[in-house]
């Protein structure tokens, strides 16, 4: 699979060629808000370089708000409603390399063989992944210290990377070769240029705990855990906002004779996350909740799935409000660790 160079004069061409077979998602901006990730519409001038900041893609796989059921009882009879995605070949541009990393922690949560999400599988099952390493990068992420990044590309299709005016489109997949088929070969000089920005991307934000098992050096009863929480307002930003989490509600809403079943967002960082029907809450306070946020990321999804839940995307960094870091937690974390004296 040679890798080819699409030119960004003649990007329109290679979204019209792609429409022909595909139905395309990109960030698209919409007035003052991030990009997000959209089915691309007549005149949409979707962001493919990864140069601004975006949602993630899971607000496309995964929407905010989603009806999963909905029954009517209009004129003495019932109907039910499952308002299912349609199935049809999607193709996703312009994810972040961490973005699309990221969908593989969430294809574990969804897409488990004992359970397999209806919802989420309709979009996700046929859907191409193309990812994208932007020229520069931005200055919260720290990819390289939470995974071997190396590694990611295999769980995309492809990746184009931002060489100025042109991308370079390296295909991983048959399906992702077969995306930029009819473009120019890539030259050795673009190449170097590739392999230039990719060593850029690796190192960037490389911390104290690179490299090392963080699901070994996460504590139960470590003091910092106190000390997130003392910070934290509880506002759910980090979660709503991250890119693998996928903890959702469900809630029956009731309009005249239609009862809607919705799933939306929830997070572990809310008080009545684990409020039992009973009216037992086994975390009543903000302690085991910044808690469990890390300890899940780190070690039980590691454990459960043997992914990391983290893939150092920033955005819980750039925007927490009390700047609660996580990359400040965990070079402490580990750091302690590495500081113990040894035994004799
Ligand atoms: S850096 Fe923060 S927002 Fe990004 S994947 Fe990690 S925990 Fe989620
Ligand atoms: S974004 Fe910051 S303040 Fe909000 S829940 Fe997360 S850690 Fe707490």
């Amino acid at each position: 699979m040679a890798d080819k160079l699409i030119s960004k004069d003649n990007i329109q061409d290679f979204l019209k060629a792609l429409e022909t077979k595909y139905t395309v998602v990109a960030p698209v901006k919409r007035g003052d808000a991030p990009a997000e990730f959209r089915e691309l519409e007549a005149g949409d001038a979707p962001i493919l370089d990864g140069s601004k900041a975006m949602m993630t893609p899971k607000d496309y796989l995964l929407p905010r708000y989603e009806v999963l059921v909905k029954i009517d009882t209009a004129g003495g009879s019932t109907s039910v409603e499952t308002p299912l995605p349609e199935d049809k070949p999607r193709v996703m541009l312009g994810a972040w390399l961490p973005d699309a990393q990221a969908i593989q922690v969430l294809d574990r949560v969804f897409l488990d063989k004992k359970f397999v999400d209806p919802y989420y599988s309709r979009r996700r099952e046929n859907l191409t992944v193309v990812a994208v390493i932007p020229a520069e990068m931005r200055w919260s992420w720290f990819c390289g210290s939470v995974d071997d990044v190396e590694q990611w590309k295999a769980n995309v299709d492809a990746v184009m990377y931002d060489l100025g005016d042109k991308f370079y489109f390296e295909a991983i997949s048959e399906k992702g070769a077969a995306l930029a088929e009819g473009f120019d070969d890539a030259a050795e000089s673009d190449t170097i240029a590739k392999n230039v920005l990719w060593e850029r991307f690796k190192s960037t934000g490389v911390l104290p705990f690179a490299g090392k098992a963080l699901y070994e050096n996460l504590a139960w009863d470590d003091p910092i855990w106190e000390e997130i929480a003392r910070k934290c307002i509880a506002c759910g930003m980090c979660s709503f906002m991250c890119p693998s989490c996928s903890c959702f509600d469900i809630q029956d809403e009731t309009r005249g004779t239609c009862v809607e079943r919705y799933r939306c967002r929830d997070t572990c960082q809310f008080e009545d996350f684990t409020l039992m029907g009973h009216g037992h809450n086994p975390r009543t306070t903000q302690v085991p909740r910044s808690r469990q946020r890390l300890m899940h990321k780190f070690m039980y999804q590691h454990q459960q799935f043997g992914v990391v839940g983290c893939t150092g995307c920033g955005r819980c960094v750039e925007l927490c409000p009390v700047n609660v870091d996580i990359r400040e937690v965990l070079t402490k974390m580990c750091s302690e660790k590495v500081e113990q004296p040894a035994e004799n």
